[in-house]
């Protein structure tokens, strides 16, 4: 078993041990005989490091537990001159481990308010590296339990209150109404308490005095399969996030020339505008395509009791063309049209009046085979898409000598 020094002292940032064996194989790694290194466990993240005699120094870049209850240390290359026995200095990264402690403490502090104030109990705790959860075993959770729970949980860390670590037995446990009591596994259990808060039995790392916290800020809630899921950040990841969520605020609030405050509405506003805009030009294009259809029908003659019409347009899209194949057909009892757009996405429509003898699908199937193009449709209404512009012209040659054969 490694003695794990963490459990005595959480701000025990540098410490002395020896080699106990080094782990060869596609992920180097040493055990050693004690470590203050936290190996991922509990919801909490491991700790990384190096760990260095007086000619090497090697990164820890993980750190696990083994089944046998032994701390295994990832190594981002294989030892040289480390053997077993050689005395090492560890040393972990203060920065990683003090947000580790604050969101983990943070963590006691937030299920202790859920608990005290809607009974509301923690079945998981996830820490990742940008934010950390909780799952809150209810059916409900209202936005204004949210900010109760938030607010109890920062009054709590402005009174500074002691977090203390005690070793009990099973039995004494038992008997001091933990807010969580472990599966029965060790006969020692290890207490963290927050004073007159909070007593619950966890292996993690903490901070010594609440205020060590610094704040804590809620934020995304779910429903998940067992109850609710609440996000939160504390210390110098809250402040960081808050900053972030500040300047893209900020962002967004400078595009409309607005306060930050006034942006949702700003957001409502444009939407609604977008919407009728949209209405309107859909309502522009129906009548230019009538108007267009109209005049083109003018101009063309019947020829053996059918109107053909055949036009590539430039600048208009495959709806357009749709648009305008519709108002054609539906304008005269006996017209055949083949459309084409030569604009960023190449497009053909092929259309005739209800009751016309050819079949526009199978002609579009043949069209678009011979010019590598996709697409389909009915007897009267076909359309299809082909991989550059210079193929319309020749693909409306090729529908057009077909149609006339
Ligand atoms: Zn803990």
């Amino acid at each position: 078993m490694t003695e794990r020094l963490y459990y005595h002292d959480s701000f025990l940032y540098d410490f002395e041990g020896e080699v106990a064996e080094i782990v060869e194989g596609p992920r180097p790694a040493v055990i050693l005989d004690r470590t203050a290194f936290y190996p991922t466990s509990g919801g909490q993240i491991f700790d990384i490091g190096t760990i260095a005699t007086d000619s090497e120094s090697l990164k820890v870049t993980e750190v696990a537990d083994t089944e046998d209850g032994r701390v295994i240390h990832y190594l981002e290359a294989p030892p040289k001159d480390i053997k077993p026995g050689t005395k090492i200095r560890g040393q972990i990264d203060a920065t990683r481990r003090r947000d580790h402690m604050q969101q983990h403490t943070g963590q006691h502090v937030l299920s202790a308010a859920f608990v005290r104030l809607f009974n509301m109990p923690t079945v998981s705790f996830h820490m990742g590296d940008d934010y950390c959860s909780i799952d809150l075993d209810t059916p409900t959770l209202t936005k204004e339990q949210i900010e109760q729970a938030e607010r109890l949980a920062n009054e709590i860390i402005l009174e500074n209150r002691p977090v203390q670590i005690r070793f009990v037995t099973r039995d004494e446990a038992e008997k001091l109404g933990l807010r969580k009591l472990p599966p029965a596994e060790r006969d020692e259990l290890r207490l963290i308490s927050i004073h007159d808060f909070d007593l619950c039995a966890c292996g993690g790392t903490h901070v010594n005095q609440t205020g060590q916290i610094g704040c804590i800020l809620l934020r995304k809630t779910e429903r998940v399969r067992q109850g609710w899921r609440v996000e939160f950040i504390a210390g110098q990841r809250a402040v960081a996030t808050a900053r972030r969520d500040f300047t893209t605020l900020t962002e967004a609030a400078g595009l409309f020339s607005a306060h930050i405050y006034d942006v949702p509405q700003q957001v409502r506003k444009s939407l609604e505008e977008i919407r009728a805009l949209r209405k309107q030009r859909e309502q522009s294009l129906e009548e230019l395509a009538e108007a267009q259809a109209t005049a083109i029908l003018a101009e063309t003659p019947d020829i053996a009791g059918r109107k053909l019409v055949i036009r590539t347009l430039t600048d208009r899209d495959m709806n357009f063309l749709k648009l305008l194949a519709q108002k054609l057909t539906r304008l005269a009892p006996n017209v055949i049209t083949l459309l084409g757009t030569t604009s960023a996405q190449p497009s053909l429509v092929f259309a005739q009046s209800s009751g016309q003898s050819s079949d526009m699908g199978k002609l579009m199937k043949e069209i678009l085979a011979k010019f590598g193009g996709r697409g389909g449709g009915s007897k009267d209404m076909a359309q299809g898409g082909l991989p550059n512009p210079d193929a319309v012209q020749s693909a409306m040659s090729a529908a057009e000598a077909s149609l006339r054969t």
